[in-house]
Order: C-alpha cells, then sequence, then structure tokens
C-alpha cells in the first residue's frame, strides 16, 4: 500500500539532540516524516567521555550509513591498564570485542559521536538550538506545544519524542511527576574533562584507585587529548546538593578538594581539571520508567531507560531505541497508540537485561580502604590473566556463566527490516 501522503504529513518534534535524538531525526527524516530538533543548548553539546557502540547499535550506524565516518574519529585506544601508585601495572585488559576488556573497537569521544549523528540528520530535519519546550497540550488531532524561547511560538505535531537525557524536565511536564522520580541513583558521580597528553600517556587507558572510594581514569581521545574522568562515590547527598546549582567553579573546587592527597598523578590531572573547559559533572544513575509514553507523548534512551555508564550500553541502548521508535512510529504511523505500544513491547526485555549491572557495583570498584584496593588489584590481576589465557573464553560459551559475564549472553534484539523506511513513490 502507497503510504507516501502520510508519511509526509506526519510531524514530529523531538526535544533534545544528544545521541538518540539525532539517530531518530535521521530515520523518521528518511521515511519523509517533517521532523523538528529542539535542543536546549545554543549549540551541539561536545562535552563528555569515551563511549562505545555495541551489539544491535553496530548494525544500526552501518544502515545509516556512517560506520566509516565513526571509524575515523575512534579513539583507537589499545587497552585498560589498572595501575598503583608507582604506575606498577597490576592488571592489563587489551581491546577486544567479546566483553573480556572495558575497551572496544568503537571507543569514541561522545561529542565526536554526537556530531557524526548531527552531520547525517541536519538535512532531514529542522534543527532549532537554545530552545525547549515550555508546556504540551493535547488537541483532538494532535498535541500543541507552546516553546520557551522570548517569542513563545506555538506549534502542532502529531507525536513529540522526549530525548533528554536522565534528568529530563519534559518527562517531568508530561507524565506530571517530580523530575527525579524514574531516577534510581547509584551513589556515583563523575567529574569529566580533557587536558594536554604528557609523556606518561599513550594510547593505553590507565585506572587508579585510591583511598576514600576515589579513582582517576584517564584514556588517549586519539586527538593528542587525554581524558580524564574523575570518579566518587558519595553516600551523603552532598553532590547532589550542589550538582543541581550548574556553578562549574564551585563544582571544579569541590572535585580538587575531594582528590587531595590521593597520590599518583592527581596534581597533573587536577591542574587539567582547574583550567578545562570542557568540565562535565555526570550523576551515575539508571532511570527505570513504569511507562515510557503518555498519549502523544513518548521517551527514548536515558530520558526513558538510562542503564548507567556502569553498563557501558547508554550509547547502545540510546541508538538501538531510537531506530526500534522510529520503525514503529512509519509502520504503525495511521495509529500512534499502536506504535508506542510496539515500541515498548519489542524493546522492554532487551533494556531490563542490559540494566542488570554487577552485584555490589559501583562500590566494588571504588574500594574504602587501601586494604580493599588491595583486594580489587589481586581480583584483577587474577582475571587479567583467566582472560589472556583464553579459558574466559570457554566458560563463556557455559549457560549461567556466559549468561552472566560476556556480551555474548546478553538478550539479542530482532531489529525491525530497514526496509520500513523506504519511501514510496
Ligand atoms: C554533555 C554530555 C556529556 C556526557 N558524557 C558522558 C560520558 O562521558 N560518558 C557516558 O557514558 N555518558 C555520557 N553522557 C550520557 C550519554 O550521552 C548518554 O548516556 C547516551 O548517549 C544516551 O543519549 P541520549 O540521547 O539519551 O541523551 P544525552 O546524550 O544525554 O542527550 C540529551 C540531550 O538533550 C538536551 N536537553 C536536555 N534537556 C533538554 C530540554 N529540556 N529541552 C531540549 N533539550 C534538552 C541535552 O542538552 C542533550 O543534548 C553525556 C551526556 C551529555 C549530555
Amino acid at each position: 500500500m502507497s503510504n507516501s501522503y502520510l508519511r509526509k504529513s506526519l510531524r514530529v518534534l523531538v526535544s533534545g539532540a544528544g545521541i538518540g535524538g539525532p539517530v531518530l531525526a535521521y530515520w523518521l527524516g528518511k521515511a519523509g516524516a517533517s521532523v523538528t530538533l529542539l535542543e536546549r543548548a545554543d549549540r551541539l553539546r561536545k562535552e563528555g567521555q569515551t563511549v562505545d557502540i555495541n551489539n544491535e547499535a553496530r548494525t544500526i550506524v552501518k544502515w545509516m550509513g556512517v560506520e566509516e565516518a565513526i571509524r575515523k574519529v575512534t579513539t583507537k585506544e589499545a587497552g585498560v591498564k589498572f595501575v598503583d601508585s608507582k604506575n606498577k601495572i597490576w592488571a592489563a585488559f587489551a581491546q577486544s570485542n567479546e566483553g573480556t576488556s572495558p575497551t572496544s573497537e568503537f571507543e569514541i569521544v561522545r561529542g565526536e559521536l554526537a556530531n557524526v549523528f548531527y552531520e547525517a540528520s541536519k538535512y532531514k530535519a529542522e534543527y532549532i538550538f537554545g530552545d525547549s519546550i515550555a508546556s504540551i497540550q493535547e488537541t483532538e488531532t494532535g498535541v500543541q506545544v507552546v516553546f520557551s524561547s522570548k517569542t513563545r511560538q506555538t506549534r502542532e505535531y502529531d507525536l513529540i519524542v522526549v530525548a533528554e537525557g536522565l534528568a529530563s524536565r519534559t518527562r517531568a511536564l508530561a507524565f506530571d511527576e517530580d523530575l527525579r522520580a524514574p531516577i534510581h541513583p547509584l551513589h556515583m558521580w563523575v567529574a569529566s574533562f580533557s587536558f594536554e597528553q604528557g609523556e606518561s600517556d599513550d594510547q593505553w587507558a590507565r585506572m587508579y584507585n585510591a583511598i576514600n572510594r576515589r579513582g582517576l581514569l584517564i584514556r588517549p581521545d586519539g586527538f593528542g587529548r587525554v581524558r580524564a574522568n574523575a570518579m566518587f562515590i558519595d553516600e551523603s547527598g552532598t553532590l547532589q546538593a550542589i550538582a543541581g546549582s550548574r556553578d562549574q567553579d564551585k563544582l571544579k573546587e569541590h572535585f580538587i578538594n575531594l582528590f587531595n592527597g590521593a597520590g599518583w598523578e592527581t596534581d597533573r590531572i587536577m591542574d587539567g581539571l582547574r583550567e578545562a573547559d570542557d568540565f562535565y559533572l555526570q550523576e551515575v544513575a539508571q532511570a527505570k520508567c513504569k511507562t515510557w509514553s503518555k498519549g502523544r507523548v513518548v521517551l527514548v534512551g536515558d530520558t526513558a531507560y538510562c542503564p548507567s555508564p556502569l553498563s557501558g550500553m547508554g550509547t547502545t541502548a540510546a541508538i538501538v531505541g531510537s531506530y526500534v521508535l522510529a520503525a514503529k512510529i512509519i509502520k504503525h504511523q495511521h495509529d500512534h497508540r499502536t506504535a508506542l505500544t510496539a515500541y515498548e513491547a519489542t524493546l522492554r526485555p532487551w533494556i531490563e537485561d542490559i540494566q542488570k549491572i554487577f552485584p555490589g557495583a559501583p562500590q566494588i570498584g571504588l574500594p574504602e580502604t587501601q586494604w580493599g584496593i588491595g583486594i580489587l588489584r589481586t581480583f584483577l590481576y587474577v582475571l587479567s590473566f583467566v582472560v589472556k589465557s583464553g579459558v574466559f573464553d570457554v566458560l563463556s560459551n557455559i549457560g549461567a556463566f556466559g549468561e552472566r559475564f560476556s556480551s555474548s549472553g546478553q538478550k539479542k534484539l530482532k531489529l525491525p527490516d530497514p526496509s520500513v523506511f523506504k519511501r514510496s513513490s
């Protein structure tokens, strides 16, 4: 059946131009929908550290024709070494696509990835920067939106997709709930920033643990800079209280004080933090929404089901979720209720699987005492030997072990066929 008329008239507003928003805009635009992408920041946000693209998301970037563009900007990280204050290596995990290393073939700085998706979608959607949704009103034929900017313009759409990340204001507005209602905190915070590479930096990432639940992870970015993560477990609520202030200087000072006397290369890393103009503070948490849509408003990516950076699957989930949502919207474009129900039914089991995090995480990875750090290093030392010996590959094919610890044990998702996006003439 030809559906070109309806496809032209389908009007979708996507709020948030991070990772999921532009992927969704690409696929909807490809099918002929009229897409507006609204981004609160006045430009594409380039902050953030290395993220990876796994599992089904690799197939989707191939279908989008951006695999080569992504490969060009990967960090080419060789692997991760766990070091002590004298830079002695306790464990090293070389790059692997089998789930035996934190480094995979597709490590990419988040801002570079956001840019690839922006470039791929910018002619398929109308991008509006520096604006956001002020109010939403469902009508009989669609949904009316008032924008926040001075013009307070009103527009009507068939659907609104919220892709605003973990702390989404539009989710709170549409679902009439507190901003933090679906957020499950893991009490870990990560300050990320970058600085020039020094003599001790190479293509390996290095992870260092310090007492009092502090950790520093420094990684190459493929462009001669070091991408640093200063990690901290805070169960007192102090960081939560000051994070909301958005006062960068205050937050920087807080982290510099937290890492005072941590040893290793901390001083040079904190100098980098002090000077950084790309400082970004991220709460490590999960989003677990009871339902992903309400009326004509639907949630995607971190807004709906943030798995947290601990899972290493946030970016993958946003890419896969956006693709599946776009396919369902196009397939059932006459009936948004069926489309949104099908989206959730298809994706939810897969999401629930990737949201499972290692028991005891994140505390187990950031011990309180030197004794705890010693146990962690010994465990990693043994694990790295098991991985190198190939025993892990054998074990990962064995039932329960494979399901728990290897990427091959993750639930597979059958992606909708991309032919659904072909425009009929
Ligand atoms: C600046 C930044 C840095 C990050 N750094 C890391 C990192 O180092 N490591 C990691 O694992 N994950 C990081 N993340 C999260 C990571 O991008 C996501 O986990 C994942 O890619 C899912 O993407 P998403 O599109 O759902 O959300 P995001 O990538 O978070 O994108 C959300 C977008 O929505 C915009 N937005 C927010 N509120 C509104 C609003 N009210 N109206 C309009 N637009 C709005 C934001 O500015 C952002 O551009 C970062 C996210 C951001 C925004």
